[in-house]
């Protein structure tokens, strides 16, 4: 197996559960194996199937998922097809008759293929098992059902003693018996990872009037990397695509109303990384297997956590470090609970509602958000303590509002609980409109008793009550209710607070500093990469994903053997492209030497010899602070990679608290101060790496 996997694919060693699931493959078992995003579902049912006489069926539902997974195949020199509509008539009969004359290896399908004739057809052709990838779209409780799919409960009939494995990403545990129920495997022969992304980094922020500036520096963030923003929208796409072009990025707008060749060259260009950022509807969806992904960010919320989950977690299949930013606000779920009100009473619309309060309390949660995401797919996990916004915000300072809050609550009651938000400001604001006169709420004794606050700041306390569950929406009207809990706050017997940060809307700061432009070594091997892509005529992650780039980079390998030691290197590859990517390392590693002084490459010597952060220092006579700036400068510069950085500042992280805290009990001295100067700058390098920090 090993063998096969570092030839065929180009990897040293199994992700986890990976080679357990082979193994069950191979003993022709039948398997569903739940597995989040980007831990290599497919090579679980391709390597075992390279071990095997017969040909490996895989069903999918969308065409260019195929077409991605049929072109990383050839790549690697397996022989794989596709049937399918978008194909001519020869083709698809070429393709048949590769089948039958056991040419193929991998046979594409999607679930509507099943006519009685394809059925009879494929009942003559050796069969390893059958593959059904995305198998949540059998399901009705998923998020993405598909009729066809749930057709596949005939497999069993159809071929009585071929096995099948199943695969998903994201399936909550009643997902999950209805996949097993569906495809009618044995519910022990269930292969489950806990619903969790350990390179996803989790932000989820309001929404404020400044949502552009918000926008604007996230993508600043990720200059010249590959991200999708989600929309809700398809006027919005459009209007915040120009925006963001106006401003200097690399952005096109996609929706379903484009005609359909414009969609397809926009979702080329973007896989081939001609194009940074997407602007999308959530009709940007299924079908991105593009590995390279950096970030996603929504501009409002999601329907349901699952489509949310599904949607970041195109980031990072790759396994490197990506990030997703939700921007939020109450008004969301208001607005995607007008799109079913008109719907009769029912469990699927009371379903819908749940659903969207849950994505609702994720938002505003101050849990680990991988924890709740886990929870909510019925999965215990530790907190990340260090991969969301929430484990990291330390105990930020807050102010008290409950006057305001019962002044809200008031003027709610005052005008009949039969306004919406703005109005309410208004009223409070003591705004002379027509029809605040009309109504006299001019009258009211609430009225202007809120002009301490501005209209952005009313709003953020609207949303913090709603937060805690201190208001309601009139499902009908849209109009806010008052209930139990607001009472208790008028009463007094209940208080309300803010993270100050919230309450203060300041301007974002002007667009900061671009990030850094990537290390040049990565750049030209992502030319190279990028040319051969194109004579190819696939996309680039599939020539090599930016992880295997990264890591040649680091290594420059100047022989052959060099290169297949690196991860994602395999024989046909190495065949393929081997010569044009090490003449370029050779050429490359004559330049690399100089722009690295000795005092760095000491350093680099000793991490390689695995000693920590604080040997490094002793050893060296150095500050650490000294250390962590040469770790800065080798990880940009591509000599060691984020892994390494991170698993050595680790420990730093980890002592942050205590010794501060213990620092302050004890009183601190004149002389510690110095010591603390340093010491202090250690732990801000962690959070602003790459800047000079004085104190
Ligand atoms: P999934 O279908 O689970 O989302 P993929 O099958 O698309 O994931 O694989 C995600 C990425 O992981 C791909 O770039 C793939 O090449 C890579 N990968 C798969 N198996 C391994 C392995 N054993 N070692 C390193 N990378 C792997
Ligand atoms: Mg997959
Ligand atoms: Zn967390």
């Amino acid at each position: 197996m090993r063998e096969i996997l570092k030839e065929h694919f180009g990897f040293n060693d199994f992700k986890p559960i990976q080679e357990k699931a082979i193994k069950e493959i191979l003993a022709k078992k039948d398997i569903l194996v739940v597995l989040p995003t980007g831990s290599g579902k497919s090579l679980i049912y391709q390597l075992p199937s390279l071990m095997m006489d017969g040909i490996t069926v895989v069903i999918s539902p969308l065409i260019a998922l195929m077409q991605d997974q049929i072109a990383a195949l050839e790549l690697n020199g397996i022989k794989a097809k596709m049937i399918s509509s978008n194909n001519t008539a020869q083709e698809n009969a070429k393709t048949i008759s590769k089948l039958q004359n056991k040419k193929l290896k991998f046979l594409y399908i999607a679930p509507e293929r099943f006519t009685d004739n394809f059925i009879s057809l494929l009942q003559n052709v050796e069969i390893n098992f059958f593959v059904v990838d995305e198998a949540h779209c059998v399901s009705e409780w998923g998020h993405e059902f598909r009729v066809d799919y749930r057709k596949l409960s005939h497999l069993k009939v159809w071929f009585k003693n071929t096995p099948i494995a199943a695969f998903t990403a994201t399936a909550t545990k009643m997902v999950q018996d209805d996949i097993l129920q569906t495809l009618k495997i044995d519910k022990n022969n269930l292969l489950r990872a806990k619903t969790t992304r350990d390179n996803l980094y989790i932000t989820v922020r309001k929404r404020g009037s400044n949502s552009k500036e918000q926008i604007v520096n996230f993508l600043n963030k990720h200059k010249n990397q590959s991200g999708i923003i989600y929309c809700f929208t398809r006027n919005e796409t459009e209007k915040l695509s120009a925006f963001l072009n106006k401003k200097g990025f690399n952005t096109k707008a996609y929706h379903a109303g484009l005609p359909v060749n414009e969609k397809n060259q926009i979702f080329k260009s973007f896989k081939n990384d001609e194009i940074d950022t997407i602007v999308a509807t959530i009709a940007f969806g299924m079908g991105i297997d593009k590995s390279n992904i950096r970030y996603v960010l929504h501009t409002s919320m999601p329907k349901t956590l699952e489509n949310y989950y599904q949607e970041i977690g195109r980031a990072g299949r790759d396994g490197l470090m990506s990030y997703v930013l939700l921007l939020y606000s109450k008004s969301d779920e208001i607005a995607k609970r007008a799109f079913v009100e008109e719907l009769e009473d029912s469990e699927y619309k009371q379903n819908i509602y749940k659903k969207l309060h849950q994505m609702y309390r994720y938002a505003s949660t101050s849990q680990c958000r991988h924890k709740f995401i886990a929870k909510y797919f019925g999965d215990e996990v530790d907190e990340c303590k260090s991969l969301c916004d929430n484990c990291l915000k330390e105990d930020k300072p807050t102010v008290d509002i409950t006057i305001e809050a019962q002044k809200f609550i008031s003027a709610v009651i005052r005008t009949g609980e039969r306004f919406g938000q703005n109005y309410i400001i208004d009223v409070l604001r003591g705004s002379k409109s027509k029809r605040i006169v009309d109504f006299s709420h001019d009258k009211l004794s609430v009225y202007g008793i809120g002009e301490e606050f501005s209209k952005e700041q009313w709003a953020i306390v609207c949303e913090r009550l709603f937060d805690v569950e201190a208001l309601d929406i009139d499902s009908e009207f849209g109009s806010i209710k008052i209930n139990a809990k607001s009472k208790q706050i008028l009463k007094k017997e209940i208080s309300v607070d803010i993270a100050k940060e919230e309450l203060e809307i300041k301007k974002a700061p002007k667009t900061q500093k671009s990030s850094q432009p990537k290390d040049e070594i990565f750049e030209k091997l992502r030319e190279k990469r990028a040319s051969l892509a194109k004579e190819q005529n696939v996309p680039a992650y599939i020539v090599f994903s930016d992880k295997t780039l990264e890591e040649m980079a680091r290594k420059l390998p100047k022989t052959k053997e060099e290169f297949l030691s690196i991860a994602g290197v395999g024989e046909a590859k190495l065949k393929s492209c081997g010569d044009d990517f090490i003449s370029l390392c050779k050429e490359l590693s004559i330049a690399k030497p100089k722009t690295l002084g000795k005092t760095y490459l000491e350093t680099l010597s000793l991490v390689k010899e695995n000693k920590t952060l604080q040997e490094i220092s002793e050893i060296r006579e150095l500050k650490i602070v000294t250390i962590l700036h040469h770790i800065d400068k080798l990880s940009q510069e591509a000599f060691i990679d984020k892994e390494t950085k991170e698993s050595i500042i680790k420990p730093l992280k980890q002592q942050f608290p205590k010794e501060i805290k213990e620092w302050i009990e004890q009183g601190l001295k004149i002389e510690d101060i110095k010591t603390l100067r340093d010491e202090l700058s250690k732990y801000l390098y962690l959070f602003m790496p790459s800047q000079d920090i004085t104190l």
